[in-house]
C-alpha cells in the first residue's frame, strides 16, 4: 500500500520558511512524504498575489468563468483515482470513500459552474425611480479545512467562492495537505488564471491566523472544532470580517418502536463508523424507544461486529484507522469506566502494527452527564440510551450545545415530521442517514456553526448585496 508521493507545495507559495511537516500514513504509521510549510510572511505574500488576481477574475465574463470551472471539474474527474489513492495514503480513508470524495469535488465544481451565469439581483418597486440589486464578490476569501474530509470540505469552500468571482487562499490541515496541493495544480492545468486559487500548507496558528488577521482577506470560511471556531469568530470581529463556521456535532439517531428494526440496526453502524467516526455528522448517540431497546441492541451489536475494518486500500474496507496516535489516545479515553456492550474488529497484521487502529464499539452510558454522551468523541465509539416517548426523544436529542445532523427512524410519517421539526439541527434525515448533499444547504444550529454551505444559494455567502437606485423623475 505504499504510494509514491509526487505532490509538493508550490515553491512560489512556500519554500518552507514555516518549517516542514512529515506526512504519515495512518494505516501503517510510516512517513510517506515531507511538505514544506509557509510562514506568516509567505502567507501574506500569497494573499497579496490573490488580491492582485482578483480584479481580472471578477471581470471574467460569466460564461467564461463557468467554462473554466467546468474545465477544472473535468481535470479533477480525469484524476479521481490519483486523488483517491493520495487520500487513502494520507488520511487512511477507505478507497471507496476516497473515490466518492474526489468525485464530490468534481460535482461541486460542476454544480457551481452554473452560478456565474445566474448571479441575479432583484428589481424592487420604489417611488421615483428604478431600484436594482447586484451580487458582488468580496475579494480574497480564506478557506480553512480540517483533516477529516480534506477534499470535500475544501471544495464546498472554493467551488462557490470562485464561482461568485472571488479569489481563494486555502489552508489544508497540517496533517492532510496532499490532495489540496494536487487539486491546486489541476486548477492551473485546467486554465484557471495564476493566483486565483492558492493552496498554502502551514500551521493553523500561523497560516490560518493570517487569514483572520490580514485585512486583505475579506471573508473566512472555517470548518473545524468549535473551540478554534470561536477564536476565529472573535478574531474576525476585530475587522468585522464575515465568517462561515462549520463546527462540531453530537448527533442522534432516534429509533422508534414502529420502525423496521432490522433496517435501522443494519444502517446505524455506518452512520457513526464511516470515516472511523471522524465526521462532524457522525450519529454518535443512538436513542431507542424502551419497548424495543433490548431487541435493537442485539441487532445493532451484531451489525457493529460485522463492520469491515480493513486496510483502507482494500476494496472491501468499510472503516480504516484514525488520523493520528494522539487522536486515537483522546478517543480511547472515552472508553474508560464506561460499560462496553460490544466491540468490533481491527486488523492486526505486521503491516498495520504501527498504524492508528481502533475497533468500533458500542457503549452504554449510565447517565446523560457522562462525557461519552455529551462530548464529540470524533472516533469509532457510539453511545446508546433508551427513551419512553416522542417528547422525551426530542428533549434528549436537543440536550446538547451542538445541532448539526441527526436521523429519525419511524414508519409514521406524521411522527417523522413532528420530530424533524422538533430537533434543533441543521440537517435531518428520515429512515436514512444522509447529511451532506451538494444540492441542499448544510450547516449547524447552536454551537455547530454559523451560516450554511452548499445548496442553490451557497454563492450568496461569498458576495455582498449592493443596492442601486436610479432616479427617473
Ligand atoms: P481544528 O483543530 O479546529 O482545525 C481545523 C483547521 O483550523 C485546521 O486547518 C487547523 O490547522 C486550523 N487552525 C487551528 N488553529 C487555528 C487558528 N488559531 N487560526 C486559524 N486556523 C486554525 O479541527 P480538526 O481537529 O482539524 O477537525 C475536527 C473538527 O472539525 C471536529 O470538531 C469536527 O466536528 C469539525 N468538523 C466540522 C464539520 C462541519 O461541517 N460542521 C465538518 C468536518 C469537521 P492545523 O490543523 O494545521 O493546525
Ligand atoms: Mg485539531
Amino acid at each position: 500500500m505504499s504510494v509514491g508521493i509526487a505532490v509538493a507545495a508550490d515553491p512560489s507559495v512556500t519554500r518552507g520558511a514555516g518549517g516542514s511537516h512529515t506526512v504519515v500514513n495512518p494505516a501503517t504509521g510510516r512517513a510517506i512524504g515531507e511538505v514544506p510549510l509557509a510562514d506568516a510572511a509567505e502567507t501574506d505574500a500569497a494573499i497579496a498575489r490573490a488580491n492582485e488576481a482578483f480584479p481580472a477574475w471578477k471581470a471574467v465574463a460569466p460564461g467564461e468563468r463557468a467554462r473554466l470551472l467546468r474545465a477544472f471539474a473535468a481535470a479533477v474527474d480525469a484524476h479521481i483515482e490519483e486523488l483517491a489513492q493520495l487520500e487513502v495514503a494520507n488520511s487512511g480513508h477507505t478507497v471507496g470513500n476516497a473515490r466518492w470524495e474526489a468525485g464530490n469535488v468534481r460535482d461541486v465544481l460542476n454544480y457551481y459552474s452554473a452560478s456565474p451565469e445566474r448571479m441575479m439581483g432583484k428589481q424592487i418597486p420604489v417611488p421615483g425611480g428604478v431600484d436594482i440589486t447586484f451580487r458582488e464578490p468580496l475579494g480574497v476569501v480564506g478557506v480553512i479545512v480540517p483533516w477529516n474530509f480534506p477534499m470535500p470540505i475544501a471544495g464546498w469552500g472554493f467551488g462557490p467562492a470562485l464561482a461568485a468571482g472571488n479569489t481563494v487562499v486555502l489552508k489544508p490541515a497540517e496533517l492532510t495537505p496532499l490532495t489540496a496541493l494536487r487539486i491546486a495544480e489541476l486548477a492551473r492545468e485546467a486554465g484557471l488564471p495564476e493566483s486565483v486559487f492558492i493552496v498554502i500548507p502551514g500551521k493553523g496558528s500561523v497560516v490560518g491566523q493570517r487569514f483572520v488577521d490580514n485585512p486583505t482577506v475579506r471573508k473566512v470560511c472555517f470548518t473545524g472544532s468549535t473551540e478554534v471556531g470561536k477564536q476565529i469568530m472573535a478574531g474576525c470581529a476585530r475587522q468585522v470580517k464575515p465568517v462561515t463556521l462549520e463546527l462540531g456535532g453530537k448527533n442522534a439517531t432516534i429509533v422508534f418502536a414502529d420502525t423496521d428494526l432490522d433496517k435501522a440496526a443494519a444502517s446505524a453502524p455506518y452512520a457513526v463508523f464511516d470515516n472511523a467516526g471522524q465526521d462532524c455528522c457522525a450519529r454518535s448517540r443512538v436513542l431507542v424507544q424502551r419497548s424495543v431497546y433490548d431487541e435493537f441492541l442485539d441487532k445493532f451489536a451484531a451489525a457493529v461486529r460485522g463492520v469491515k475494518v480493513l486496510d483502507p486500500a482494500s476494496a472491501d474496507a468499510e472503516m480504516g484507522p484514525l488520523i493520528s496516535a494522539g487522536h486515537r489516545d483522546s478517543v480511547a479515553r472515552y472508553l474508560d469506566g464506561v460499560e462496553i456492550a460490544t466491540t468490533g474488529t481491527a486488523p492486526d497484521g505486521a503491516d498495520f502494527a504501527g498504524g492508528f487502529w481502533m475497533p468500533p464499539s458500542v457503549v452504554l452510558p449510565r447517565s446523560v452527564t457522562d462525557a461519552v454522551w455529551r462530548e464529540e468523541v470524533f472516533g469509532p465509539v457510539v453511545a446508546m440510551m433508551p427513551f419512553e416517548d416522542e417528547a422525551e426523544a426530542i428533549a434528549m436529542a436537543n440536550d446538547t450545545e451542538y445541532g448539526l445532523s441527526g436521523s429519525i427512524f419511524t414508519s409514521d410519517v406524521g411522527r417523522a415530521l413532528r420530530v424533524a421539526r422538533g430537533v434543533q439541527s441543521g440537517n435531518l434525515s428520515v429512515n436514512s442517514h444522509s447529511s451532506v448533499r451538494y444540492w441542499t444547504p448544510f450547516g449547524g444550529y447552536k454551537q455547530s456553526g454559523l451560516g450554511r454551505e452548499l445548496g442553490p444559494n451557497a454563492t450568496d455567502a461569498f458576495t455582498e448585496e449592493k443596492n442601486v437606485f436610479i432616479a427617473t423623475d
